[in-house]
């Protein structure tokens, strides 16, 4: 399993988005006999990635998604490595739907070519790219209206807008993560920005929000409502009714915002 999916595992999932009952937490992990570990295989189709485990029990392949959005495909021992690879290509429809009907997803966005006049979002509204050469400006900045990018950093010009995306989302989701809290009922410990992979958010049952740097592409209201619904997870960590309930208490409309991100989310 990759570097960022293993960022991903173990308890701040435990609060996301099940979409069947199987608990991953690290003690259940640490349970498991050791020989296990070493037989895990991982696939990678597209920008999904698998783990792969092979059981006796089972005749066909299964795919499912665990809470915390990981992928899980059972095969049978003797099933080969390009039949599971297929299996995989073939279900990559049905795992983006499921994915974005818990809102786990956006698909990678068109790939940027940070010329003049690209669109870049910030907080739902597009702002257009200008090259510059100036020394007195930093390599990438906003100000009026445009995205100023020195043209000798156009190599690096997507580390930039990621870092300037996450620099700029921090504070704005913690403001928006206080105000929340309160509506909840809820103290959140930390909020940090950062690649979640495939996912907008997650939280750690101590308390700890996630969300992903793209989050802040999003229009405000979008933002909040995944505020809002993580935050709710520190209360009720599955979506039960009660999860549904609380988070309606603090934002009436939240399904309308939900169905926006569900609909729109991916072009973001
Ligand atoms: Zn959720």
């Amino acid at each position: 399993m990759s570097e960022s999916m293993t960022t991903h595992k173990h308890p701040e999932l435990s609060a996301a988005h099940p979409e069947r009952n199987e608990v991953t937490s690290k003690g259940r992990a640490k349970s498991k006999d050791a020989g296990r570990r070493s037989l895990t295989e991982s696939l990678t189709v597209g920008d999904l990635q698998f783990e792969i485990r092979r059981s006796p029990k089972r005749k066909t392949v299964g795919i499912t998604i665990d809470r915390g959005g990981d992928l899980i495909l059972t095969a049978p021992p003797d099933c080969s490595r390009e039949q599971i690879e297929r299996i995989a290509h073939d279900k990559q429809f049905w795992i983006y739907t499921k994915l974005a009907e818990k809102e786990l997803l956006f698909r990678p966005a068109p790939p940027k070519s940070f010329v003049s006049g690209e669109g870049f979002y910030y907080l739902g509204r597009s702002y257009r790219l200008l090259l510059v050469n100036d020394p007195t400006l930093p390599a990438l900045s906003l100000s009026r209206g445009r995205f100023l990018l020195q043209r000798n950093e156009r190599g690096r010009a997507y580390d930039h807008f990621v870092r300037w995306y996450t620099v700029r989302g921090k504070p704005w989701l913690e403001r928006r993560v206080q105000l929340f809290a309160d509506r909840i009922g809820v103290e959140p410990l930390s909020v940090q920005v950062r690649d979640l992979g495939y996912r907008w958010g997650s939280c750690s049952p101590r308390g700890s929000l996630h969300f992903h740097w793209r989050v802040i592409l999003l229009p405000p209201r979008i933002v909040e409502y995944l505020v809002a619904h993580e935050l709710t997870h520190l209360a009720e960590p599955h979506h039960n009714p009660e999860f549904w309930s609380r988070l309606e208490r603090a934002m009436p409309d939240f399904a309308a915002r939900k169905g926006w991100l569900a609909e729109n989310g991916w072009r973001f």
